[in-house]
């Protein structure tokens, strides 16, 4: 059995007239992320743990932000299109965990929702994706929510013999 991890890490600025999309489910607040796509900072940390697992690059090397086409884009097909890419290589996806650092809203009444999202989109057991939820304790840009950040790990899996 081979084994590799990868890790992600993103920050978006938080705006007024902006949705806040994460993990591709809209919290209603007053404001959102900013970002050439729809600034979902968890899956784009998600997908940056994909493709380091890959050593595939990262996510502005897949899908950069001088693309028109990925302007306003829904964050979803990022991830689809690197879960595929996880299964080109032969791999399958063991575990996803996941930080979210967002002082307001709070998180926790919608994390089944993001949970099951995410795990739809990949195309893996809702068991598989953990997401948890911290705030910055009211300092630096994070606690002064001027913006959101969020952390992922995975690995990802492929039996040999199969190979
Ligand atoms: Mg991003």
């Amino acid at each position: 059995m081979i084994v590799r991890s990868g890790l992600g890490y993103d920050v978006h600025r938080l705006v007024e007239g902006r949705a806040l999309v994460v993990g591709g489910v809209i919290l209603p607040h007053k404001k959102g992320s900013l970002g050439h796509s729809d600034g979902d900072a968890l899956i784009h940390a998600i997908v940056d743990a994909l493709l380091g697992a890959l050593a595939l690059g990262d996510i502005g090397t897949h899908f950069p932000d001088s693309d028109p086409r990925w302007k306003d884009a829904p964050s979803r097909i990022f991830l689809e299109e690197a879960s595929q890419q996880v299964r080109k290589e032969g791999y399958e996806i063991g575990n996803v965990d996941t930080t979210v650092i967002l002082e307001r809203p709070r998180l926790r009444p919608h994390i089944a929702a993001i949970r099951q999202n995410l795990a739809s989109i990949m195309g893996i057991r809702t068991e598989q994706i953990s997401v948890k939820a911290t705030t910055h304790e009211k300092m630096g840009f994070l606690g002064e929510e001027k913006g959101w950040a969020c952390q992922a790990i995975v690995t990802l899996v492929k039996n040999e013999n199969e190979r």
